[in-house]
């Protein structure tokens, strides 16, 4: 019975695996799903709960939760969850190659070079980024990543070393700017091929990936006849079905400043995904520059503290919350209700909240 561990185990396991600050912003989403998701869970004969959670995939936590009459059954299921996670992983990967394998770090690498051969999942993934571009009007740029890249590099050195914590100069920025241009990023479905026609243009699908990746795997799993789960990657949440006695699944949205909840919702058949200020961040002369990029002005942005978005599908909402990020509430607003069946939660610089029409609907209050 070792994958039908208790909440509290798998949360002692968390504990002692690594105390980096970085690990605690993607961890704490992740424990306060779980403690809300397990809060009305007790043993039952059958089916049965079983989770497992995992460390090596899209840098960040990753649990599976199944509900199934039969173990072995349930551990199938997570496996497969996992190993088609591991494999996006190393085909999303812009930091590493791996062998045998072109993936998204070697499409960058022949920038201006030559088309790259990939795997159909790579292309996918790339048209749903360009797709993505257009429907939220440049707000969400997969062509960024010479901007993002500069970004990360001085976010990482400011974190070693706090005291000499630097902005990248501007010049640098509006150079790499220049190359960000999503028509550069050439996708040929005849020759199998993906193609970055400015050799200074990367790709950075970080905004997209998970979300992506969570999708496919939910739609693999219930198209095998999975009826009841749950996979959280990185707070990016999507649900099967109800849990399996029919209560909701139910995943709080973490408050971006006291690190608690604001509130909870039901996410039964849908993804929540929030994207915050307050998961990777560093500071310089005492102020804070977080992780999403506003192309406009090629600095973070500054409409919100947090944006999450529920919606039936996975990758929409990941592209959907850094998109809406970028973008002025009133753009924001209109831009969901034109959508149809996605919701949306803002907050506000000054803690003020503000919903899209219909997402009262899902929250569910502290008793239910
Ligand atoms: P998280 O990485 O915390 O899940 P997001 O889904 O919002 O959060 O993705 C943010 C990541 O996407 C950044 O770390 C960066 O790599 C990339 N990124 C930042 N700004 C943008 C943007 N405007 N468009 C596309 N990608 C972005
Ligand atoms: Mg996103």
């Amino acid at each position: 019975m070792k994958n039908k561990v208790s909440l509290a185990k798998s949360s002692k396991t968390w504990n002692n695996a690594d105390r980096k600050p970085r690990f605690w912003r993607c961890f704490l989403p992740v424990l306060a799903a779980c403690l809300l998701l397990c809060g009305c869970s007790p043993k039952q004969a059958e089916p049965a709960r079983y989770e497992q959670t995992f460390f090596d995939v899209f840098d960040t936590v990753t649990t599976v939760i199944v509900y199934s009459g039969d173990e072995d059954a349930a551990q199938q299921t997570i496996d497969e969850a996992h190993e088609m996670l591991v494999r996006y992983h190393k085909l999303f990967d812009i930091y590493n190659t791996y062998e045998d394998l072109n993936n998204l770090c070697t499409v960058n690498q022949n920038a201006g070079n030559a088309p790259v051969p990939v795997d159909e999942d790579i292309l996918d993934l790339i048209a749903f980024g360009k797709e993505m571009h257009e429907t939220t009007d440049g707000a969400l740029n997969i062509a960024m990543g010479s901007v993002t890249a500069l970004w990360t590099e001085y976010r990482e050195a400011g974190l070693d070393d706090p005291d000499h914590a630097a902005l990248p100069p501007e010049d640098e920025l509006e150079e790499a700017g220049r190359h960000t241009d999503i028509g550069g990023v050439v996708i040929d479905r005849t020759a199998g091929t993906l193609y970055l026609a400015d050799e200074a243009l990367r790709l950075d699908v970080g905004a997209i990936a998970k979300g992506y990746a969570v999708q496919r795997v939910v739609e693999q799993l219930k198209s095998e006849g999975a009826g009841s789960l749950l996979i959280s990657a990185g707070g990016n949440v999507c649900a099967v079905g109800t849990k399996a006695d029919g209560s909701n699944w139910k995943v709080g949205i973490q408050d971006p400043y006291s690190g608690g909840y604001l509130l909870a919702v039901r996410v039964d058949d849908r993804s929540l995904v929030t994207s915050g200020t307050y998961e990777r961040y560093y500071t310089v002369d005492g102020k804070d520059y977080h992780h999403i990029i506003d192309p406009k002005t090629l600095y973070p942005s500054v409409y919100y503290d947090s944006v999450s978005v529920l919606c039936a599908d996975s990758a929409l909402a990941d592209a959907l919350t850094t998109g809406l990020f970028c973008m002025p509430l009133e753009e924001g607003e209109a831009l969901v209700d034109s959508l149809g069946g996605a919701e949306a939660l803002w907050v506000l610089p000054d803690g003020t909240q503000t919903t899209s029409a219909g997402f009262e609907a899902y929250v569910v209050s502290d008793g239910e």
